[in-house]
């Protein structure tokens, strides 16, 4: 069933459009830049409520939904008599033509555009494993409870001015001059960046883990050592001293986001 959404393209076949190859929800994400016309073949995983937008002096209603495929999914803004169209519904999976890509804060989205058509495909066996909780949970953090069994911390310095990375020989006098930008300044006032790789041994097993400044910095004033953060290597012997610590990760990129002490 191929519906049209504005009555013209009843009597216009969109041949060319019917032409072109659904694009994977991934390669969207990825590769299409915004304001793009794509077609997607999609499961609809998620309804939001309906909402009003005035869009040059007039008022329009549009309804956020979730679409997915194997390899992703993305948020796609459904316009005007598209929002009542009960065939747009939750599960159903459906071959949408000339959807407008969009780019906002660095998250890529679709919006149907006046031009937009769509099918429903009867074809839900590809489909089956695609819901709500098959992308959330991979972006889900993960926690670990353990014991950090070797760790490197590696201090920068940088430029207060023009903030280039300093060598560790060029900091050992009172004051510097950066190579860069010609300034010179005090060492003392100069801005510093941990970077760290450790495991966690846990009941389990072993997971290596890197954890940046933000987080190192948190973790200091959470355990009031803020002064380590000058002493890679006191800062070292005391993560590795404590007998037991709890983790948070970004699942996937093994980034750390949370450090805490156990007791
Ligand atoms: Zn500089």
């Amino acid at each position: 069933m191929e519906v049209a959404k504005n009555l013209t393209f009843m009597f216009h076949p969109l041949e060319t459009n019917d032409e072109k190859e659904p694009k994977k929800i991934q390669e969207i994400i990825q590769n299409i830049p915004e304001r793009n016309t794509v077609s997607v073949l999609a499961k609809v995983i998620a309804v939001k409520q309906e909402s009003v937008q005035e869009v040059r002096k007039v008022l329009l209603k549009k309804k956020e939904i979730t679409i997915a495929d194997e390899t992703s999914m993305i948020s796609l803004t459904l316009w005007d008599t598209l929002v009542d169209d009960p065939n747009i519904s939750l599960n159903a999976v459906i071959f949408f033509r000339n959807i407008s890509t969009r780019l906002f804060s660095n998250v890529k989205s679709l919006t149907t555009t006046k031009d937009t058509t769509y099918e429903l495909t009867e074809n839900q066996t590809a489909f089956q494993g695609v819901d709500e909780n098959t992308y959330i949970t991979e972006s889900k953090t993960a926690t670990v409870e353990g014991e950090v069994v070797n760790i490197l911390i590696k201090k920068t310095n940088h430029c207060l001015s023009c903030n280039r990375k300093m060598l560790e020989t060029e900091t050992k006098s009172q004051f510097i001059k950066c190579a860069g930008c010609n300034m010179k300044f005090k060492v003392s006032a100069m801005d510093t960046t941990l970077t760290s790789t450790f495991q966690i041994k846990t009941n389990e097993n072993t997971i290596k883990l890197n954890a940046y400044n933000a987080t190192l910095m948190h973790f200091l004033i959470s355990v009031q050592k803020e002064h380590l953060k000058n002493d890679p290597d006191e800062l070292e012997n005391f993560l590795l001293l404590l007998p037991r610590v709890k983790v948070e990760y970004a699942k996937g990129e093994n980034v750390v986001s949370k450090i805490s002490v156990l007791t």
